[in-house]
């Protein structure tokens, strides 16, 4: 690691957001003194977990090397921060250091929860058992969607938060169609099991994608929580809620069980003096300050914000941290404006996708005029945004501070 210890801004997490307003605090101003504490090797690019997940893209394509990230000018410390110290401005790392800041940025995202449902972690990845959160096991959906010869497949959906909204039943969707194209899916008994009470958290988009549940003859349960995974004898139990608030445990057999797991805050920032009671990062929803120390910020699935989590959110939350924080730093109000835009792109065929745009409240935010994109329709021209244009806009604009499709809202311009 580097002789340093005292830097003008530290970020935590070389991820989606970590990375992106790194890259956007130096378009701002390059000689800036930044540290990014990571400690991992690589860097994924997780919406592309789906497509894996899928057979369109390879695992391979999802991963790049940490260190070809990073922007040139920052110093990498490559550990894991296990506490925090903000009444002294310090960080300590897993391995002793302690790193001082006079700004932070906090972005380490969130952890799959494998805790909550028991036998899962060491079901995966065998059995028909698979997740697309799970990068290792993305390829293995695939396989277990190409070995599928008719039976039960079951999709769940858990409790929110959890990364990306629509994820669960992308692979839903993607299965089914592969099933119909080779004509097994009049074989298959499709169940998504939700522990929500609704398909889509947006009311606008549940009928267009209805269309397709209709299609694929798909079972929708409702207040159906994964609790247990038996891999071996492939039964998986839920706790199911009635409208009476009653609940009761059932066994279900399957042949495919693709499991969205469980997602929390990570302990490190649930115990910290950041966190809010949920455990996430409690922040200013608009600013993304801290609630609580001025001189931190936080972007990314950590933060305790109702967008959805997802890394079309970072792209925009980048560029507000980058501006709010270089403005604190010069003792200027805060200029700019986070309005809670999150997409989920989700896909419904194999070459056909609904553009789910939506900010805070379920205010729809589409990003294309409706003679280029309509949002509540299926269209090829998202299938190509998301299969060809968006993994390209990730590496070579979000992660290198060019800022497409990620302009804020300005304090002034009467948005707040
Ligand atoms: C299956 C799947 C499908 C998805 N689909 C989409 C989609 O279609 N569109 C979309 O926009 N988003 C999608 N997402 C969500 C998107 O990937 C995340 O919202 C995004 O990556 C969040 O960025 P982040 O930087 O907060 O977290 P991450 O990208 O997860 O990065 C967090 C980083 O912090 C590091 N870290 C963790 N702990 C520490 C610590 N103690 N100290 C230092 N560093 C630490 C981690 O190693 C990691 O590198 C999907 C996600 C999944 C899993």
């Amino acid at each position: 690691m580097s002789e340093q210890s005292k830097f003008d801004i530290v970020i935590v997490g070389g991820g989606s957001a970590g990375i992106a307003t790194a890259a956007s605090l130096l378009k701002r101003q390059y000689w800036l003194n930044i540290a990014i504490i990571e400690p991992k090797d690589e860097h994924f690019y997780q919406p592309g977990w789906t497509m894996v997940g899928g057979g369109i893209f390879s695992s391979e394509e999802t991963i790049r090397p940490e260190a070809s990230v990073m922007p040139d000018d920052v110093t990498w410390i490559k550990d894991a921060v296990a506490t925090f110290d903000p009444d002294n401005n310090n960080t300590t790392l897993e391995r002793g250091d302690t790193i001082s800041y006079n700004h932070m940025v906090v972005a380490p995202g969130l952890k799959l929860n494998f805790d909550a449902v028991e036998g899962l972690e060491d079901a995966i990845g065998k059995n028909g058992v698979t997740s697309n959160y799970v990068r290792e096991s993305a390829p293995y959906t695939w396989q277990c969607v190409q070995n599928f010869k008719g039976g039960k497949a079951i999709f769940t959906q858990p409790p929110l938060p959890f990364k990306c909204a629509g994820a669960p039943q992308k692979a839903m969707y993607l299965s089914c169609n592969e099933w119909e194209k080779k004509g097994i899916l009049k074989d298959a008994d499709v169940e998504f099991c939700n522990a929500g009470p609704a398909l889509f958290g947006v009311a606008e988009y549940i009928l267009p994608l209805m269309e397709f549940v209709v299609r694929y003859g798909a079972n929708l349960s409702f207040g159906k929580n994964l609790i247990k995974v038996d891999g071996e004898n492939q039964v998986a139990t839920f706790a199911v809620t009635d409208a009476d608030g009653n609940v009761t445990n059932v066994e279900e057999k399957f042949d495919i069980l693709h499991v969205c797991p469980p997602q929390c805050s990570l302990d490190f920032v649930k115990n910290s003096p950041l966190a809010a009671e949920t455990g996430f990062m409690a922040v200013d929803i608009n600013t993304l300050q801290s609630t609580k120390y001025e001189n931190i910020f936080g972007a990314g699935d950590i933060v305790a914000t109702l967008n959805a989590k997802t890394a079309a959110a970072a792209r925009k939350q980048a560029v507000v941290v980058a501006e709010n924080l270089l403005a604190h730093k010069d003792g200027k109000d805060l200029p700019s404006l986070y309005e809670g835009y999150g997409s989920c792109p989700l896909t419904v065929t194999k070459d056909r996708i609904i553009l789910a745009e939506f900010g805070y409240g379920g205010k729809i935010m589409p990003t294309f005029p409706k003679w280029v994109n309509n949002t509540l329709k299926a269209t090829k021209f998202a299938w190509v945004l998301k299969a060809d244009v968006l993994p390209w806009v990730y590496w070579n604009c979000m992660l290198k501070g060019r800022e497409w499709f990620a302009g804020s809202a300005k304090k002034d311009a009467g948005h707040h």
